[in-house]
């Protein structure tokens, strides 16, 4: 079968006829053709072939008893002990009536007698078994996503094998393809509306699969979908496909969807490890809003293994105290001159090896799997104990704050943890602050509301970090609990070049009043910045202006 055939089949449903006689072979294709695609094969054994080659496609087998080679029941009897084959329908094709109880028995769906002398009656059971089948297979079917209509996991990597097996000089790649935050597509907008985006995603993965290459496509898991498909040497033909399916749905909300690309694949990979270098891909990409699809190459591997390395290391960097917290003075604008107010607690990795190694390259790494909670307790501690050598070996009180990530409000002991922290250094909560960052907002707003709810309770002050970095509303803001707002830094970096954004800090600004909330601004690197920012109203400014962040030893400099 050439891959142009293949394409048309897509358009008519398949159906196989099995006969040893040419003539009738031809004449029951013939009457049949005009609504299906007929495949012909000439005994049971030749038959079989074909089932096995295009089961997945094939809606009908019309099939003769008698055949040389395999007959007629001896092909049934396989169907019938092949898990895969067993739910295809076989209509019978026989000229005596004596053979009807044991096709019966092994499971045919109907009979046509032979002469075929009704053409209209054929076609009438033809297309009855057919839709029976299907309405059958709809319920049993596990093969299939019931939300997409995609292959589930198991299937699609049974149907690529065999692709690769009949198909096996194509040149293919292996892509997966993933919405960002898609928990917050879900908490933000609602779950049908998640639903929709899932659907019209792999409806676009279906038409292209139709239109532009061949193959298969399946829901992997809950956001991710993979494509086992003929080589595109570029696949923002696709991309952009989905993005404009979504951009008229999401209707200016932010949806993003990344691509991880596998390229010509290595069959000498399984199916399975050809799209976990996909995937490989993909996570290179996870938190880069810049670049969307992602080949697979040697570095990909690189990077792999560099993050393998830190997700071992990081034990053994807490014992050594290789991880070292530095400190980013933040400042107090609103009188004439600038006042330290407190400074941010950020994790460096001095790594023996490797080097210095910045947040940016393992926190959200860290964030995926779990461990950037041992990362967090290690920094809040560490900060609680700096607070307390400021306080006595440098009689002044800088407060610190520590940041919290998603994954520690889900944690039942945060607030006895932090608790026992302070208790141990001899600390009040007004020595310490907590930054979250904002996407952890948008989660689970209720549970969110309540952890801040109690945390404020017990006197923390609760920072809301990176506002306006994505997800957020100036809607959002008034339902949300906190003490102070840090705008983020693409804001600030625009603020002296472009109105807009000044406009709209003002705004924040406003409203931020209003809700008797402290502003600050960070990323603030330029007097321009700091001025215009002075202007607006907000109270702290934490950048490379006044300072990047330093160890603690330097952080004294600013106490003078
Ligand atoms: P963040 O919490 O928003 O921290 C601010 C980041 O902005 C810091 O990057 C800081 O060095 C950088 N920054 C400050 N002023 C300027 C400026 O004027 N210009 C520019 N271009 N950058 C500035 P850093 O230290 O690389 O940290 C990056 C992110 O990593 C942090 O963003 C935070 O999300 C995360 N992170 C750092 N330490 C920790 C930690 O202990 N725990 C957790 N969960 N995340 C951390
Ligand atoms: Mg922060
Ligand atoms: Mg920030």
């Amino acid at each position: 079968m050439d891959r142009k055939a293949k394409y048309q089949l897509g358009i008519k449903r398949k159906v196989l006829v099995v006969d040893d006689e040419y003539v009738n072979r031809q004449m029951l294709g013939y009457i049949i053709s005009q609504q299906y695609d007929v495949l012909y094969a000439e005994n049971g054994r030749d038959a079989l072939e074909k089932i096995r080659a295009t089961r997945t496609e094939l809606s009908l087998v019309l099939l003769d008893i008698m055949m040389p080679e395999m007959d007629g029941f001896e092909l049934m009897q396989i169907m019938k002990g092949d898990d895969d084959l067993k739910s295809i329908p076989v209509i019978v094709l026989t000229s005596e009536e004596t053979a009807e109880v044991k096709s019966l028995k092994l499971g045919a769906a109907d009979f046509i007698m032979k002469p075929y002398n009704r053409p209209e009656v054929i076609l009438a059971r033809v297309g009855r078994i057919v839709e029976l089948s299907e309405g059958r297979n709809l319920i049993q079917d596990t093969e299939r996503d019931s939300l997409t209509g995609l292959y589930n996991q198991n299937y699609f990597y049974k149907y690529a094998r065999e692709l690769d097996h009949f198909f096996a000089d194509w040149e293919m790649d292996a892509v997966v393809i993933d919405v960002d935050h898609f928990h917050l597509v879900n908490a933000l907008y609602g779950r049908p509306f998640g639903n929709e985006v899932l659907k019209r995603i792999a409806d676009t993965l279906r038409s292209i699969l139709s239109d532009i290459m061949d193959g298969y496509a399946c829901r992997y898991e809950a956001d991710m979908f993979f494509l086992y498909c003929t080589h595109l040497d570029d696949y923002e033909v696709v991309r952009s496909k989905i993005m404009d399916e979504l951009d008229s749905l999401a209707d200016g909300r932010k949806i993003r969807v990344r691509f991880g690309v596998y390229s010509d694949v290595d069959r000498s990979l399984s199916v399975e490890e050809r799209f976990d270098r996909a995937k490989l891909a993909s996570a290179q990409i996870r938190n880069n809003y810049v670049k969307a699809i992602s080949y697979y190459d040697g570095n990909t591997h690189k990077e792999a293994l560099f993050a393998e390395r830190l997700i071992h290391d990081v034990h053994s960097a807490i014992d050594n105290k290789d991880l070292v917290v530095f400190y980013q003075p933040k400042y107090g604008i609103l009188g004439e001159e600038p006042v330290l107010r407190s400074a941010e607690a950020l994790i460096r990795w001095n790594h023996p090896e490797l080097g210095m190694i910045n947040p940016g390259k393992f926190v959200p790494l860290f964030e995926q799997n779990g461990l950037i909670q041992l990362l967090d307790h290690y920094v809040w501690e560490e900060a609680a104990k700096q607070v307390r050598r400021w306080k006595d070996e440098n009689g002044v009180t800088v407060p610190v704050s520590v940041n919290v990530s998603r994954m520690d409000i889900y944690d039942p002991r945060l607030e006895a943890r932090l608790l026992d922290i302070l208790d141990r250094n001899n600390l009040e909560p007004s020595d310490y602050m907590l930054e979250i960052t904002e996407s952890a907002y948008a989660d689970d707003s209720d549970q969110l509301i309540e952890v801040v709810e109690r945390l404020r309770g017990k006197g923390f002050k609760v920072e809301m970090d990176d506002f306006g970095s994505g997800y957020s509303s100036l809607n959002m803001l008034t339902m949300l609990p906190i003490d102070v707002l840090k705008l983020d830094m693409q804001f600030v970096k625009n603020v002296h070049t472009d109105e807009k954004s000044l406009k709209l800090i003002q705004l924040i600004m406003d409203i931020a009043e209003f809700m008797n909330v402290t502003v600050i601004a960070e990323g603030v690197e330029n007097e321009e910045q700091y001025k215009l920012l002075k202007q607006a109203g907000c109270d702290i400014i934490q950048g490379f202006y006044f300072s990047k962040p330093v160890s603690a030893e330097e952080f004294v400099e600013f106490f003078k």
